[in-house]
């Protein structure tokens, strides 16, 4: 396994007291380096604007370059110093998946996130969408998993007309940005590649493993991807105040572990998007690289909050829709 890192990822900030700050970053490092995994730092080369441009319009490149130090939402500002910020979070997502398609599996230490970004808007933390520019500059038959606790509506917009890069993912139904509908497959030559997986608020380890074994896996399997993409969220941890899941870490890295057990030839990326309770987030990137070695960590936040929706029988039911299109 591989990690990819720059020390500049800690230099953008949107301001103090913002959950998405530079300590994520300095948490993960730290929690690494106590368990040994900081090892195979890999250092990113850098993209162009016409990466970019292969993804994004360039009227958001445009407006990304002249900052400014304007909100482009509540949440989520535009500064003079963001586009910079942007490029170098992106290119390590790029290199992570280079590394990957050469066999190595890599974990891409991002921030700011990216998949909130659509192809010509900006916003929730996000400015370019680090995973849709990766699965582009590979060029081969990619699925991204996006397991983040909020909807991926930028790159389910990117994808959205394609049929060689398939999105599937789980997001806490209603939450931010309030997309993600099931009924959301894709258009045109992509229908059918879009699989929104919309989840209770109040679920846990079992609503997402029945998730990932009844839906996740079998799409995987019948698609048949050459690249996996994890846009991995730790947001849904119950630690996280961000949502309303009840993920616990264990069951975090059980989940990367039944998609790591899909990829071919270590072709496998994990790309960091959210995840705002520090310690939790280290200790389930810890646990994923961990896993990675075939190694194993102990984790501390890890308490059994069990199942608090009608999860389950939410899954049964998005199972027969899916399977509609999908063999599951
Ligand atoms: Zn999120």
């Amino acid at each position: 396994m591989a990690i990819v890192y720059h020390y500049k990822l800690v230099e953008h900030e949107q301001w103090e007291g913002h959950p998405e700050s530079p300590l994520r970053i300095r948490t993960i490092k730290k929690k690494l380096k106590n368990e040994g995994l900081w090892k195979d730092i890999v250092h990113p080369e850098m993209i162009t604007d016409e990466d970019v441009l292969k993804v994004h319009t360039p009227r958001l490149l445009n407006r990304l370059k002249e900052g400014g130090g304007i909100p482009i939402d509540p949440d989520t500002m535009l500064k003079n110093d963001t586009y910079g910020h942007a490029m170098l979070s992106a290119s390590v997502a790029v290199t992570a998946v280079r590394n990957a398609l050469n066999g190595i599996p890599t974990f891409a230490l991002t921030r700011p996130p990216g998949h909130h970004a659509g192809r010509d808007w900006m916003g929730g933390f996000c400015y370019l969408n680090n995973v849709a520019i990766a699965a582009e500059a590979a060029g081969v038959r990619t699925a991204i998993v996006d397991l983040d606790v909020h909807h991926c509506n930028g790159t389910e917009d990117v994808f959205y007309d394609r049929n060689d890069v398939l999105v599937i993912e789980t997001h806490e139904d209603g939450l931010y940005p309030r997309t993600g509908q099931k009924e959301d497959i894709g258009e045109g030559a992509g229908t059918g590649y879009n699989v929104n997986i919309p989840i209770p608020a109040g679920s846990g380890n079992k609503t997402y493993e029945k998730a990932m074994d009844e839906i996740i896996i079998p799409v995987l399997r019948e698609f048949a991807p050459e690249l996996i993409i994890v846009s991995l969220g730790v947001d849904a941890h119950y630690c996280d105040q961000t949502s309303h899941m009840l993920l616990n870490t264990q069951g975090y890295i059980e989940l990367c572990k039944r998609i790591i057990g899909e990829s071919k030839g270590g072709r496998i990326a994990f790309i960091l998007e959210g995840g705002y309770h520090l310690r939790a987030t280290a200790e389930v990137v810890a646990g994923v690289l961990a896993a990675l070695d075939g190694m194993t960590i102990q984790p501390e936040y890890n308490e059994d909050k069990g199942e608090q929706s009608n999860g389950l029988r939410e899954i049964k039911k998005l199972r027969e829709y899916i399977g509609e299109r999908w063999k599951l």
